[in-house]
């Protein structure tokens, strides 16, 4: 059967409420977003041609807030996709207890085919097309794969120049002169980087050697943040074209400055250092694996020979369901997206807090909030796998559960 990420989301709620015993008709709703929109986008290529585009805006829930996700240019994006990560963001917000629901954006198309002006006028068209599902109190985008804070400052120009004056709060992720905040781009990064530090400590862990699958911003900047500030190996780090290992620890100044000036790995070149592919990157021997490229990565056959003892996932959705049973089963702990990759999300809260107030928070203050979010969601998460003696994935959907039933439950059902 076709992989069906939203499939997937669902039995794993079907597993988490029946572990704390939330019933069937507590929870339905979240089996099904609240909007979704189709949209087609015709934009005039360099060369003349016309050519059309298919995207897609899911509002999942707006139970606690307005919804709130990014926006993804990929080749294979598709509506099961769009929902099943609109319903991630449900649930990433409500484990870190930010404010909001959850959606999600995307169109499929290859940004890497398209110019910079052909990408232009394919956001700005995607923007007027959802224009009527998106706003400050609404729905929030913000960056995702393949989309960046340019993506956003061109959002946030169509958004407003329909509306007439500036508004800044109507998408994240945006660069520091429109309205970003001092944090954004390196915050997925970061929250890893504590979760990683969270997760050591907790086992009493003083060294670990970390193997990183990605090396887009989320991924490049977890890795350099653990590096620099846990002091920790990176013994590996891929792209596209594959990775670089070495057992002893990669020089990360060096992968850095390579990836900064948009080298390939695959032609990267260091003393003792061995190009592999990605599916030797994720077999590789560390103690540490974190996932962050797409999703469906971690297959069963991949997880039965996997060799690291922790899996911290910052891609979204990077490890499917059979996977999952095959990791438990080894006693491998997964510590899941919708907890460990929720930096980028509640930075984004930051943001829109700072532009609804028009007031600008300095860089240690958001750092410093962002620590303080993630350890308290780590606790809430890790209380909920002792109580309930699930799997850290399945805790981190009880205490997101919870408070969405709670939320429901106290909004009831309208009209009476
Ligand atoms: N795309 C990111 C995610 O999957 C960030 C979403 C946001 O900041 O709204 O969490």
């Amino acid at each position: 059967m076709k992989y069906n990420p939203f499939l997937n989301f669902c039995s794993v709620l079907d597993k988490a409420a029946a572990a704390c015993g939330i019933a069937p008709e507590d929870y339905e709703v979240l089996k099904h977003p609240e909007r979704e929109l189709k949209v087609a986008l015709p934009i005039i290529r360099d060369d003349g041609r016309l050519e059309v585009f298919e995207g897609y805006r899911v509002q999942h829930s707006s139970l606690r807030g307005p919804c709130k996700g990014g926006i993804r240019f990929h080749q294979d994006v598709n509506i099961d996709e769009v929902k099943a990560l609109a319903a991630w963001m449900t649930f990433k917000c409500a484990i870190v207890n930010i404010p909001y629901g959850g959606g999600k954006g995307g169109v499929q198309v290859d940004p890497h085919a398209l110019s910079a002006s052909e990408l232009e006028k394919l956001t700005r068209r995607y923007t007027a097309a959802i224009l009527p599902l998106i706003g400050p109190q609404q729905d929030i985008p913000a960056p995702d794969v393949g989309t960046n804070a340019q993506s956003m400052d061109w959002l946030m120009d169509t958004y407003s120049m329909m509306h007439g004056y500036a508004v800044p709060g109507v998408a994240t992720g945006k660069d520091i002169e429109v309205g970003g905040s001092l944090g954004r781009t390196e915050a997925t990064g970061r929250g890893i980087m504590i979760i990683t530090r969270l997760v050591c400590e907790a086992k009493g862990m003083k060294k670990a050697r970390v193997a990183v699958q990605g090396a887009g911003n989320v991924g490049s900047i977890s890795a350099k943040l653990i590096y620099e500030r846990l002091g920790f190996d990176i013994v590996a780090i891929s792209d596209v074209s594959g990775g670089v290992y070495k057992a002893d620890g990669l020089d990360m100044s060096s992968v850095w400055e390579h990836l900064t000036a948009k080298k390939l790995l695959k032609d990267y070149s260091a003393p003792g250092v061995r190009h592999i592919s990605n599916k030797e990157l994720l077999l590789c021997d560390c103690d540490i694996l974190i996932p962050a490229a797409l999703e469906n990565q971690i297959t069963a056959e991949i997880a039965s020979e996997l060799k690291a003892g922790i899996v911290i996932e910052a891609a979204n959705g990077p490890t499917s369901v059979d996977a999952d049973s095959v990791l438990a089963g080894r006693g491998i702990d997964v510590y899941p997206d919708i907890l460990a990759n929720a930096g980028g999300v509640v930075v984004s809260y930051f943001e829109w807090a700072q532009n609804l107030q028009s007031l600008y928070w300095e860089e240690e203050d958001v750092n410093r909030m962002l620590d303080k979010v993630m350890v308290r969601a780590f606790r809430d998460v890790k209380a909920a796998a002792d109580e309930y003696r699930v799997t850290l994935r399945l805790a981190a959907y009880i205490t997101a559960l919870k408070r969405l039933t709670r939320a429901a439950k106290l909004r009831g059902i309208f009209p009476r």
